[in-house]
């Protein structure tokens, strides 16, 4: 979406600064999901939304930082029925994207891992970007709509 759109349609926002510690991840999860309240949401909605942002914090906490402490950002933007939530670590980064985003693909199999977390992301959410440099950290974008379900009654 470009700039000026934004700035037409944008009707809220959301800044959410914490640390890479796992017991925060219920705390993004369930911040995220009372943002979007007011665009009422299903529960199914709501439910992949959460769960998006749950695998994309719990990656920034444990690959981007692993051991180390950091910090995560996440940002919310409602534009009309469209959510767009960026997720943001500034850890090691992902040196080959594409293969990150292969399902069952994960670096940490020792961890039992499964290596789905960014299928699931792709899965629930319209759109899903990732950024990422090594060394300097990596920005997953989200954006969903709601109310685009096709099962009516
Ligand atoms: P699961 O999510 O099923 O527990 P996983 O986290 O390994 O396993 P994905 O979430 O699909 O699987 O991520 C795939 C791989 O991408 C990870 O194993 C990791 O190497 C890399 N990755 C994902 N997010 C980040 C991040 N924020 N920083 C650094 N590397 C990341
Ligand atoms: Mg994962």
């Amino acid at each position: 979406m470009d700039r000026v759109m934004e700035e037409v349609r944008l009707s809220n926002y959301l800044r959410l600064q914490f640390p890479s510690k796992s017991e925060n991840e219920s705390l993004a999860r369930i911040t995220v999901a009372s943002f979007v309240a007011n665009l009422d949401p299903t529960m199914e909605e709501l439910t992949e939304l959460k769960t998006a942002v749950s695998e994309a914090v719990t990656n920034a906490i444990i690959h981007g930082y692993g051991e180390q402490a950091g910090e995560v950002t996440i940002e919310c933007a409602l534009f009309d029925h469209t959510v767009k939530v960026v997720i943001e670590d500034k850890g090691v980064g992902i040196a080959d994207i594409d293969e990150a985003r292969q399902p069952m693909y994960t670096s940490r199999p020792e961890l039992e891992r499964s290596g789905m977390g960014m299928t699931i992301m792709e899965t629930f959410v319209d759109s899903i970007e990732i950024e990422s440099t090594v060394g300097e950290g990596t920005r997953v974008t989200l954006i969903k709509t709601f109310g685009m379900s096709n099962d009516v009654m």
